[in-house]
């Protein structure tokens, strides 16, 4: 899984599936529907353990054509954040500049409602095409999403996303990619992103940063094994080198532990340990 996580931690999975296309996807879980998988886009929220892990593991980063018609773009789930927002971009449409940045897929990203610089997955897409683990394809559509902050509608179930419908507003070439490029500014500024990670370690608590919080615990830079608080942004645990699963995991503890005896704030961690 090192191979397949932003992270760059993980032992072997049973074996990694990289399905080409849509069909081939849910042929592949019509196969598989009474074997356990997990489905993972680019592996950029996810910790895996260092023991592996012994079930199947499908990525889709081969499954991702993007096609714009109009104001709408409609992108595989495989399909970078990245890609869409240069799609975008190529054809004059705005409101998918605060995505540019984030790199993970459309399919993880809207299982946690990705976002940043007040902008959210929630905000663009229209339609979501999924299926469940026996290969039955449903489609949703609007608030059906039931998307909340780093939540939607996928967050707490087994279900597969195919593939989703964007939808943009016509903008001016020039200001849209004036925009992208003063996020991923402000991005790389802010995050330590020569660094493995899977971004944020913890979710925003309610009323306060969790990177603030860690902070003023004097947490900045501290590290177990190859694990380390950021020192770049607090709010980040990076593998410095060889990092475990297991250093990531004590570390985390002891985030958590820290600020909630200063704090009495409880610190949730926003990335998927397996
Ligand atoms: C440097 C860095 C910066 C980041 N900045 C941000 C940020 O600004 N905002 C933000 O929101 N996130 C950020 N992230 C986190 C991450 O990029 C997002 O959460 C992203 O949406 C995850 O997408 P992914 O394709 O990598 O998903 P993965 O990590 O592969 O998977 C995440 C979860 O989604 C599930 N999943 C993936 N694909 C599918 C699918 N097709 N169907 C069903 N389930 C699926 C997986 O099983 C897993 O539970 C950052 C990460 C890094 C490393």
């Amino acid at each position: 899984m090192k191979n397949h996580t932003t992270f760059k931690i993980g032992g072997n999975a049973k074996t990694v599936i990289t399905p080409t296309s849509v069909n081939e996807l849910v042929e592949v879980i019509k196969c598989l529907k009474n074997e356990r998988f997990l489905v993972i886009g680019n592996g950029s929220n996810i910790l895996a353990p260092d023991e592996g892990i012994d079930y199947f593991v499908i990525k889709t980063s081969k499954i991702n054509s993007v096609n714009c018609d109009k104001n709408k773009i409609c992108a595989e789930c495989g399909a970078t954040l990245a890609k869409i927002a240069s799609v975008a971009l190529e054809n004059s449409l705005a409101g998918f500049e605060f995505a540019s940045g984030i790199p993970g897929t459309i399919g993880g990203g809207i299982v946690m409602n990705a976002g940043a610089y007040d902008g959210e997955l929630s905000q663009v897409v229209k339609t979501t095409l999924f299926c469940d683990r026996m290969g039955n394809v449903y489609e949703i559509s609007g608030n059906e999403h039931k998307f909340g902050y780093r939540h939607s509608f996928f967050s707490d179930k087994d279900y597969v996303v195919l593939s989703s419908v964007i939808e943009l507003e016509s903008g001016i070439k020039d200001d849209i990619s004036l925009k992208m490029k003063e996020l991923n500014k402000r991005r790389s500024d802010k995050q330590p992103l020569n660094y493995p990670s899977a971004g944020s370690t913890f979710k925003r608590p309610e009323g306060y940063f969790a990177a603030k919080l860690i902070d003023d615990c004097g947490l900045k830079g501290a590290s177990v094994g190859g694990a380390k608080v950021s020192e770049k942004h607090s709010g980040f645990i990076i593998n410095s080198g060889n990092a475990t699963a297991n250093d990531v995991k004590q570390l985390i503890s002891l985030c958590q532990k820290e600020v909630f005896e200063k704090f009495a704030v409880n610190i949730e961690p926003e990335i998927k340990i397996l």
